[in-house]
């Protein structure tokens, strides 16, 4: 755990080093919980929402983009179930004074027992060899089956409370399993308490004639309001997706683990209209095609797993998260949700206004179920620096620290270095620079020696260094350098722009 722990420590220091992220208002000492991105970060940010919104919209011809306000008529709320229902238990230890989630309490004893669970079957893999059968295994082993039961039995008392606001019920459960605060070690706790999540603030300049209003807390509702001016605009035939990125605020209990949960974040959402009836279809075929969206950044699948929800929320029929495995293990970095036709209608019967669609196909109206893919921008970028973050000890016994980021996504896709500062090396160096600028972000560099250049652009995930030396002044022929493999070739600088363009393909 604490070797875990330190990975990520070290991910916090190199991305504030090399101006990826920087804690927000750093200089009065931060804010909780809220990030600024540096000009390192905003390009791999950046990059990521762009991958995303091709994949969504531009290869979908059935998907469109909309860009909502973060400010929405506080009734959307109402109807969306927000106002009453997004809360979270919260529990205090006395003794330390911090704040838990109660629920994140006892999900965390579970990763336990799940913990020992997997042990003892790569204890047994390793024993019996190709023999091993993982199945016959966990329904026979006695060990095993006692965890299963001890999991299922907490489940089956966490979730029905959760369900039904039982604060005590969840304290009980917590006092029954023996959970001791991680920093003070003791059991001494608080009542549990439900609190909201949304941020709220006044419009209108008058307090008296203010209105309440919500920042957002998710996107999703900006476009389900949207439905029908999307729909009828662009004349869209069900099924059919509108996709969204923009900020979400959430005022989190327990905002810790850096840009893994924030009180302001960045969400890509993308909600899918369908016909009633067909949405485990396509349920199934979102859960593939966003598996296949993560695989295609290179990343292996063993640090992908997919967890079906056993408690679903009041909108959803089915779930899952794609959860991705952060130096803090396994956790959630997109959902995937079947949402039936309850955003729809509840609006519906709020706004009084209807949502409908004719479907000309069986000739019957009808509000669309709803299948939803919502990721976190914030946590991708984190997913992808915790991949990327790699210590290497070279051939010669040199260490260096490099970015294995998928080149699509890295901040510079080439960097340009002249030799020397003299003898028209810069010159020629930004002639190239020129070239490929309009289609690839450049870096140019000239201070330093070759090396402790190359060692600054593998820091931040450069995929290509160009050196351009005096026998560039002859031939036209620069030395491109692969950051992964550390290979020089020597190429006419023609072949740059395909050279580097080559590995930049999205395969999707
Ligand atoms: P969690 O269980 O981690 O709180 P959630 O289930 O509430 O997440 P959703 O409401 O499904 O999350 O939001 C969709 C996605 O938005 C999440 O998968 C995550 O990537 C991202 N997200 C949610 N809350 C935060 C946050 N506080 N900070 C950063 N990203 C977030």
């Amino acid at each position: 755990m604490a070797k875990q722990e330190d990975v990520l420590k070290k991910i916090i220091a190199h991305a504030k080093e090399y101006g990826f992220v920087f804690q927000s208002s750093e200089i009065y000492d931060g804010l909780s919980a809220v990030y600024d991105y540096g000009p390192n970060g905003v390009e791999l940010k950046k990059n990521i929402r762009d991958y995303w919104w091709k994949s969504m919209v531009q290869f979908h011809e059935n998907i469109v983009g909309i860009d909502a306000a973060i400010f929405m008529h506080p009734t959307t709320w109402k109807a969306s179930g927000h106002i009453d229902a997004f809360n979270d238990p919260l529990i205090d230890n006395k003794d330390s004074k911090k704040r838990y989630r109660a629920d994140v309490l006892v999900e965390d004893y579970i990763a336990k027992i799940e913990a020992k669970i997997k042990k003892e079957v790569d204890k047994a893999r390793k024993r019996f060899g190709d023999a091993f059968d993982e199945k016959q295994f966990m329904e026979t082993n006695p060990r095993v089956l006692a965890n299963l039961k001890k999991i299922e039995d907490i489940k089956n008392r966490l979730y029905p409370a959760m369900e039904n606001n039982d604060m005590e019920g969840i304290r009980q459960l917590i006092i029954d399993l023996d959970i001791a605060d991680p920093v003070s070690g003791t059991k001494n706790w608080t009542e549990v308490r439900q609190f909201n999540l949304m941020f709220s603030t006044q419009l209108g300049s008058m307090s008296e004639s203010a209105t309440e209003i919500y920042l957002r807390p998710e996107t999703a509702q900006g476009i389900f309001v949207n439905y029908l001016n999307v729909q009828k605009t662009n004349r869209m035939k069900i099924p059919f997706g509108i996709a969204q990125t923009g900020k979400a605020f959430r005022n989190e209990i327990v905002a810790r683990q850096f840009i893994f949960r924030m009180r302001e974040f960045e969400q890509m959402e993308m909600q899918f209209f369908v016909r009633p009836g067909t949405e485990m279809k396509w349920f199934e075929y979102w859960k593939e095609e966003r598996l296949k969206w993560h695989l295609a950044t290179g990343i292996p699948a063993e640090k992908f797993r997919f967890h079906d929800h056993d408690k679903l929320a009041h909108y959803a029929n089915a779930a899952t998260d794609i959860e991705f495995e952060f130096p803090m293990g396994f956790k959630e970095l997109e959902g995937i949700h079947s949402r039936t036709d309850f955003d729809l209608k509840s609006h519906e019967q709020y706004s009084g206004k209807k949502l409908r669609y004719h479907d000309p196909e069986i000739n019957e109206s009808y509000v669309p179920y709803v299948i939803e893919t919502s990721i976190g921008l914030d946590r991708t970028f984190l997913a992808m620096l915790s991949y990327a973050y790699t210590e290497e000890k070279l051939e010669d016994g040199s260490e260096r620290v490099v970015l294995k980021l998928p080149p699509f996504l890295a901040p510079y896709k080439v960097a340009i270095f002249p030799l020397t500062k003299k003898d028209g090396l810069p010159e020629k160096a930004h002639e190239i620079m020129d070239e490929l600028k309009y289609d690839y972000m450049c870096f140019y560099e000239e201070k330093d020696t070759i090396g402790k250049r190359y060692r600054r652009q593998d820091a931040i995930g450069t995929p290509y260094c160009v050196t351009v030396d005096h026998q560039t002044l002859e031939d036209n022929t620069v030395t491109i350098r692969e950051r992964d493999t550390l290979k020089q070739e020597r190429v006419p600088i023609s072949q740059l722009s395909s050279i580097i363009g080559e590995k930049l393909k999205i395969k999707l």
